[in-house]
């Protein structure tokens, strides 16, 4: 584990770089200011990065007097947020480049859970609710229609403008709950005649697939009905095991309130799995479903899950906090690690954040998360989703 310090008087300051770090393996401790005398050692600490706005260089210079010349660690002035993606490049030897010839890249465009929930606090993780890409062996497969799919759409309408190519696209309906498939009547690429939209998800309890997508754009709610969308898309509801193109994907039912699905995809370079909304009640706590069907679930979906490299998995609340919402199909940051760990996933992303939680809330579950695991005996990287994050297989 790399260890660095970051240093601002500032705390937006402090939670837009730790998160920065945080992305790229760091662990992190923020602190307010330099204390004279304070020397880490280099044996644990790799980097100190300073916030050249709200730290004076007299601060520094006083600072650096009071150790001499002990300081062995490199010390990062940084002069403002605009460059942290860049500076925090610049203290490792970035491996992205290569990566990027892979086939396969997951991409995240909505990361929220519940309603969209845009403000200064959540702007680094980002407010827009549920919607993730994988672009894998010419496929463009999008899963779930939240807000998240209105930035994606205006995306791949400039994909499209550079290829001059039409867009053939899918998109799979984990569930029909709102913060999954309120950003459809938005989604740009739908309007044009020459694109192809197929959707593909299970039916609900009470209603087709097609029906309530359909019903969320009537007259009362939106101009535009399903029918009239120019691209005409097709829905389709699905098996347990279906393809789209060479990938092949796996559809399992999840615990959730009405009836949700996850889903595992096989790409020519990887598997992926995105699993929102899902409750795991590894405790044995009740929920909404009599015992022995959760049970079943739970087991069907661990044996599904094995050995996925890339698990996306709903954390939208911490184990205390979940206490008090047991049975509302969510999970407990500390139940998905152990779920991941079980299943021997490589990397888990921590997805469907709550909409309560600040961007410094998520940075504290990405380290209790990551302390969590160790604790266990874990080899698991954890990220948390964040809007505009790519990872590579
Ligand atoms: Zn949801
Ligand atoms: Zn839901």
């Amino acid at each position: 584990m790399k260890n660095a310090i970051i240093v601002s008087k500032d705390a937006h300051w402090r939670t837009v770089m730790e998160g920065t770090l945080l992305a790229r393996g760091w662990q992190v401790a923020a602190v307010a200011e330099l204390s004279a005398g304070d020397w880490p050692d280099a044996e644990h600490v790799q980097a100190i990065m300073v916030d050249a706005a709200s730290i004076h260089g007299e601060e520094v210079s006083e600072w650096l007097k009071s150790g001499g010349s002990k300081l062995t660690i490199p010390l990062v002035m940084a002069p403002d947020l605009s460059h942290a993606e860049g500076l925090a490049a610049e203290l490792e030897v970035a491996d992205a480049e290569e990566k990027k010839s892979s086939p396969a890249v997951v991409r995240f465009w909505g990361v929220r859970g519940s309603i969209p929930s845009p403000g200064p606090d959540t702007a680094f993780y980002g407010g827009n609710t549920s919607c993730v890409e994988l672009s894998a062996d010419g496929q463009i497969i999008i899963i779930d229609a939240g807000s998240g799919i209105r930035p994606l759409g205006m995306n791949l309408m400039g994909r499209a403008a550079a290829t001059k190519q039409p867009l053939e696209m899918s998109l799979l309906i984990s569930h029909t709950h709102w913060d999954h498939i309120q950003g459809l009547p938005f989604f740009v690429p739908a309007y044009i005649p020459t694109n192809k939209l197929h959707v593909f998800g299970y039916s609900a309890v009470r209603h087709h697939l097609a029906d309530i997508l359909a019903m969320q754009m009537e007259p009362t709610y939106f101009p535009v009905s399903m029918d009239d969308m120019p691209s005409h898309p097709d829905v389709h509801e699905v098996d347990d095991h279906f393809e789209i193109g060479p990938v092949k994907a796996i559809a399992f039912f999840t615990n959730h309130p009405g009836r949700c699905a996850g889903f595992r995809f096989e790409t020519s370079v990887g598997s992926v799995a995105y699993v929102s909304d899902n409750e795991i009640n590894h405790e044995g706590q009740a929920t909404h479903l009599p015992r022995e069907t959760a049970d079943h679930l739970m087991q069907r979906m661990i044996d599904t899950l094995h050995g996925v490299r890339i698990l996306v998995h709903d954390a939208q609340y911490t184990r205390a906090e979940y206490q008090t919402k047991i049975g509302w199909g969510h999970s407990a940051m500390e139940d998905v690690v152990e779920v991941a760990g079980a299943a021997g996933v490589e990397h888990l992303v921590l997805f469907h954040h709550d909409p309560m939680r600040s961007d410094a809330d998520i940075n504290r579950m990405v380290r209790d998360a990551r302390a969590y695991a160790v604790e266990k005996g874990f080899s698991l990287r954890i990220d948390a989703a964040r809007e505009g994050m790519e990872i590579y297989l």
